[in-house]
C-alpha cells in the first residue's frame, strides 16, 4: 500500500542554485567570470528549458532556491509562481553549513525565509540543505521555523517523520540518495578535478532502475536536479524521457513536495 492517498509518491524536484553553486565553494569565485557564466545558466536558461519540459506534462514541482537568486531573479519566482510550482527553502547564499557559526546560521535561515516571503507572499514549507550538510544548530531550526517537510537524508527509501534531539517533530523528512540527483553526472568544471560528464543515456537507465523497484515496492521517489544541468538540451531530453517512464505506469502520483508531505503526515503519524 501507496503512502499516499493518491497512488506512489513521485517528486521531481529542482534546486536552482545559479551563481551560488560556485561562490558557496569559494567567496572569491565571483572574480572568475567564466565559472560564474557557468551558475548563471540557470536563470538565463536551464531553469525556462526545465519549465517548458514540465508545462509539457502539466507536472508541478518543488524548486528550492537560495535567498540571494530569490533576490535577484523575481522574474523566474513570478514564471515558477504562474505554473503552479513550490518556491521552497534552501539557505541564503548557498555556503556550506559546516563552515558556518551559529550566528551565521541562523541569519542564513532568516534572510532567506524573508526574502521568500517577499517574492511569493508566503512563508516557505520545505527546507534542503545546501551541499548536503546539517548541524544541531540547522535541525532546532527546522523546528523552529515549522517547516512541514524538510528533503536533506539518504538514510531510506520512505518518508518518515523528522526527530529533533531524540523527539519526533511535525515534520515529514522525504530521504532522498545522490545517484538520484543530477550534479554526480554532469558537474563538470576545471576546478572539480576527477569529475567527468556522463551519457545521458546511462542516466536514464539508472533513474528508471530505481523508479521500477522503488515503484514495486511500493516506496517513493525524490528526483533532486539543478537546472543549470539537467536544463541544457540533453538533460531537458534525458528528464522528458524519465518523465514518460514515470508516467507509463499507472498509479503513480507526481507533485510538490508540499502536497505529498500534507497528504502522507497523518499514515506517517498512526504508525509513528
Ligand atoms: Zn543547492
Amino acid at each position: 500500500m501507496s503512502f499516499t492517498s493518491k497512488g506512489f509518491p513521485m517528486m521531481l524536484t529542482f534546486d536552482l542554485d545559479c551563481e551560488t553553486m560556485w561562490t558557496a565553494r569559494d567567496p572569491e569565485a565571483h572574480t572568475r567570470p567564466i565559472l560564474m557564466s557557468q551558475g548563471a545558466y540557470g536563470w538565463k536558461r536551464g531553469v525556462w528549458r526545465v519549465l517548458e519540459v514540465l508545462k509539457r506534462y502539466d507536472i508541478k514541482s518543488t524548486f528550492f532556491v537560495p535567498g540571494v537568486v530569490v533576490e535577484a531573479h523575481q522574474e523566474v519566482i513570478d514564471a515558477l509562481l504562474k505554473d503552479g510550482h513550490e518556491i521552497a527553502h534552501h539557505s541564503h547564499t548557498h555556503r556550506w553549513i559546516v563552515t558556518l557559526t551559529p550566528e551565521e546560521e541562523r541569519e542564513e535561515m532568516e534572510r532567506a525565509q524573508q526574502a521568500i516571503i517577499k517574492a511569493t507572499g508566503e512563508a516557505p514549507r520545505g527546507w534542503r540543505s545546501p551541499a548536503a550538510e546539517v548541524t544541531d544548530v540547522t535541525m532546532d531550526l527546522i523546528k523552529e521555523y515549522d517547516f512541514r517537510y524538510s528533503s536533506n537524508f539518504f538514510d531510506n527509501d520512505e518518508p518518515y517523520m523528522l526527530k529533533v534531539r531524540g523527539a519526533e517533530i511535525d515534520c515529514v523528512e522525504l530521504p532522498f540518495r545522490y545517484i538520484n540527483t543530477d550534479s554526480p553526472y554532469f558537474q563538470f568544471a576545471k576546478i572539480l578535478p576527477g569529475r567527468t560528464i556522463t551519457n545521458p543515456r546511462q542516466v536514464l537507465d539508472i533513474w528508471s532502475w530505481e523508479f521500477d523497484t522503488l515503484f514495486a515496492e511500493e516506496r517513493m521517489m525524490v528526483l533532486a536536479c539543478h537546472p543549470e544541468f539537467i536544463g541544457q538540451p540533453s538533460g531537458a531530453i534525458l528528464l522528458d524521457k524519465f518523465i514518460r517512464h514515470v508516467t507509463a505506469q499507472t498509479g503513480v502520483w507526481i507533485d510538490r513536495c508540499d502536497r505529498i508531505a500534507a497528504d502522507m503526515r497523518p499514515g506517517l503519524m498512526a504508525t509513528a
